[in-house]
């Protein structure tokens, strides 16, 4: 262990030397089944032969020129990416919070573009949208916030899955431009509002003219079943964020708008020196063509199905599960206590997976994994749940 990292984590003690598929392997050559993806990033498991070849071809091509001069690849991109999410343009970045970012200053701009000189954008309880100021803000979590003060203004709160609570945050303020939410929580404990609760946001945007920002960047690029999440509500969003799923582990993030608020940025308001390059754009391009030609949001849909009825099955007895839900792969299991140790028993039995919320088990598989690995998490981890849950009654 080194002392020249910045203590920012408090990793698990294993590093893994080489994957593939919805394997890891350690530096002593053991091998670990990964239901976690780095957190919904590497949707087509490890060293998927499509990203790589990408990967290795573009980087002997060109690898980066700046956003100075056109990049053939990004405008490709932008273009796919905007076919599958049904959108008019796309901002690309490199990261989840660095999306959210571009977001939030597309709200703003388009505020300012309408006479709003201070806009406000509505956020809510529960919520992670990233670690930068601005992102941390719209964070609904006060242990995000803490040490962080003096925070930026011009976000309202309010809370998760309750529109009249929503709609009485705004009734107080004339200067509301955008109401930025996700789906389906993940760092929140997969929370999913009831059906009607997207719907109606929409409605209530489509009155007031404010824009719907959704924070798609865990729910993204197929991980619930469908391209988007949003498509399960049967709405469309002014302005989506994406990027763990959209790379496969090469950093990338993008903000996506349709109408008006795809007009909203001009040359000069907003720009990243990597945004967009050669090389992420061509890992990108493989990710977005692999999960089409590979039928993987079909998969992931009826993976999901298979893992949620398994779950229930298997858990339905077991005291100390609160709540088992999911949509596709985004998974989580809720316990009546804290339970972040299941993480290292986890990683004992050769299985990644996640807590998140203190007590909710998130599982965040691959889009690729087998109907065997599918059972063996299920086993797996239902096992480890009745043992913790046995153990400390
Ligand atoms: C991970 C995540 C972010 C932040 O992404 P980074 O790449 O870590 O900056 C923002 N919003 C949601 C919903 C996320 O899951």
């Amino acid at each position: 262990m080194t002392d020249h990292l910045m203590t920012t984590y408090k990793p698990l003690p294993v590093t893994f030397a080489r994957g593939e598929g919805a394997y890891l392997f350690d530096a002593q050559g053991e091998r670990y089944l990964d239901a976690l993806s780095g957190i919904a990033v590497c949707g087509l498991g490890h060293a998927h032969p499509a990203v790589s070849e990408a990967l290795c071809a573009q980087s002997q091509r060109l690898v980066h020129t700046s956003n100075l001069y056109r990049i053939d690849l990004q405008e490709q991109l932008a273009s796919e990416l905007c076919r599958v999410a049904e959108m008019d343009r796309a901002f690309f970045c490199n990261s989840g919070a660095e999306a959210n970012e571009a977001a939030i200053k597309l709200a703003r701009l388009y505020g300012h573009q309408r006479g709003i000189d201070t806009p406000q954008i509505i956020v809510t309880a529960g919520s992670f949208h990233g670690r930068t100021l601005a992102t941390l803000t719209a964070t609904g979590n006060a242990k995000i916030q803490a040490g962080f003060e003096p925070l930026p203004q011009g976000f309202l709160r309010a809370p998760y899955g309750d529109l009249p609570a929503l709609r009485e945050t705004a009734a107080a303020n004339p200067d509301v431009v955008a109401v930025l939410v996700e789906p389906i929580t993940g760092e929140g404990g997969i929370r999913i509002p009831a059906v009607d609760y997207l719907p109606a946001l929409r409605a209530l945007c489509d009155t007031n003219n404010w824009l719907l920002m959704l924070d798609e960047i865990q729910t993204g690029v197929g991980r619930t079943g469908q391209w988007f999440a949003h498509r399960h509500a049967g709405i469309r969003p002014d302005v989506m964020t994406l990027a763990k799923g959209l790379g496969n582990g090469v950093p990338i993030g993008a903000c996506v708008a349709r109408g008006a608020a795809a007009n909203v940025f001009q040359p000069g308001t907003h720009g990243s020196t990597f945004g967009g390059n050669p090389l992420v754009a061509s890992a990108a391009l493989a990710v977005l063509r692999t999960i089409e030609s590979e039928a993987l949001v079909t998969r992931a849909a009826e993976l999901g199905r298979y893992l949620l009825g398994g779950f229930k099955e298997r858990l339905a007895a077991v005291t100390g599960v609160v709540e088992i839900r999911g949509i596709g792969l985004m998974l989580g299991i809720e316990l009546d206590r804290p339970c972040a140790a299941l993480m290292q028993r986890a990683l004992a039995r050769r299985l990644l997976i996640n807590v998140t919320a203190d007590n909710v088990v998130r599982l965040l598989p691959p889009l690729i994994i087998t109907n065997d690995q599918a059972d063996t998490i299920i086993a797996e981890v239902s096992e480890l749940i009745e043992q913790f849950t046995d153990s400390q009654a």
